[in-house]
C-alpha cells in the first residue's frame, strides 16, 4: 500500500531521514516509535506531501506519489498528480487543527463538499454517521472551543475519515491530551482499525497501545529504522542496543 524507496530528507546540513526503506501492506497497522528528533513525524509529513523529499520515491498503491511516470521514466510530480494520490491519505495531528469558527458538523462536511464535490445532504448524512461512530452525535453543533481536547481530537478523526481515505496517519494524537482523555481517543482508533479497511501509520509514545494495536512496530533512530517487528517480539525480545536503551527509558 505504501513504499518508501530509499527516501532521504535533509534540512541544510542535517540528514533527517537517510535512505529510508519501508513497505507497508494493505490494512497493516504500523506503530512508529523512537526518541525525539529521530525523524518519525517527518515520515508522516512526507507521505502527506507536507514536506518535499530530497532523494528516493514514495509509492502509494503501486503509483508514485512524489513522481509521475512518463515514457517509462519518473519525473517530479505536478500538483494535479499529487492531489490525486494524496486523496487516498488522511492525517490527524497532535494539535487537532480543527477550523475554530466552524461547528463539529461543519468541520466534517467542508472538504467533502468543496474538494470531493459531494452535495450538502449526502455530506451531512455521512458526517452524522462518522460523528456517531466517534461518540459525538450529541455535539454536532458545538464549536471546537466548546469541546474537550479528547472530543476535538475525535472530531478531527471523523473529519479525516469524511474524505474516505484508504490510509490514515496519526501523529502523536494523544500527546496534547490530559491523561484521562487519552483512553477515549485510543478507543476510537482501536475501533477504526478493527471495523474498517484502513492502512494505519501511527507515531506514538503510548507503548501499551502500540503493543496491543499494531501489527508491526518500527523503532526509528537518527533517521533510520533501527529495529522492527511484531510487537510481541519487539517488546519481549529486542535485539538492538539502541532499542533496549529506549525501551528501558520509556517502559
Ligand atoms: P520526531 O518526530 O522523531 O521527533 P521530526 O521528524 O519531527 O522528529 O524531526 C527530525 C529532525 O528534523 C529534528 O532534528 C528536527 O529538529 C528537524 N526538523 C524538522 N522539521 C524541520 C524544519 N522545518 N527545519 C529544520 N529542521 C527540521
Amino acid at each position: 500500500m505504501v513504499r518508501f524507496d530509499k527516501v532521504s530528507k535533509r534540512y541544510g546540513p542535517l540528514t533527517v531521514l537517510d535512505s529510508l526503506e519501508l513497505d507497508i501492506a494493505r490494512n497493516e497497522k504500523v506503530a512508529i516509535i523512537g526518541p525525539s528528533g529521530s525523524g518519525k513525524t517527518t515520515v508522516l509529513r512526507m507521505l502527506m506531501t507536507l514536506e518535499a523529499i530530497d532523494d528516493g520515491v514514495i509509492w502509494v498503491e503501486g503509483e508514485p506519489l512524489t513522481h509521475m511516470e512518463r515514457n517509462g521514466k519518473l519525473i517530479p510530480a505536478d500538483r494535479a498528480h499529487i492531489r490525486k494520490i494524496r486523496a487516498k491519505i488522511g492525517m490527524v495531528f497532535q494539535s487537532f487543527n480543527l477550523f475554530p469558527h466552524m461547528t463539529a458538523m461543519a468541520n466534517c462536511i467542508e472538504a467533502p463538499i468543496t474538494v470531493l464535490g459531494m452535495n450538502r445532504k449526502e455530506a451531512e448524512e455521512r458526517a452524522a454517521g462518522l460523528l456517531e461512530m466517534v461518540g459525538l452525535s450529541q455535539k454536532k453543533e458545538h464549536y471546537p472551543a466548546q469541546l474537550s481536547g479528547g472530543q476535538q481530537q475525535r472530531v478531527a478523526i471523523a473529519r479525516a475519515l469524511a474524505m474516505r481515505p484508504k490510509i490514515m496517519l496519526f501523529d502523536e494524537v494523544t500527546s496534547a491530551l490530559d491523561p484521562e482523555l487519552v483512553g477515549e481517543v485510543l478507543q476510537v482508533i482501536r475501533r477504526l482499525g478493527s471495523e474498517h479497511d484502513l492502512t494505519m501509520l501511527m507515531v506514538t509514545h503510548q507503548m501499551g497501545f502500540a503493543k496491543e494495536f499494531a501489527d508491526r512496530v518500527c523503532f526509528f533512530y537518527q533517521g533510520k529504522i533501527c529495529e522492527q517487528g511484531p510487537p510481541k517480539a519487539f517488546f519481549g525480545n529486542p535485539q538492538n542496543e539502541r532499542t533496549k536503551q529506549f525501551l528501558h527509558a520509556v517502559l
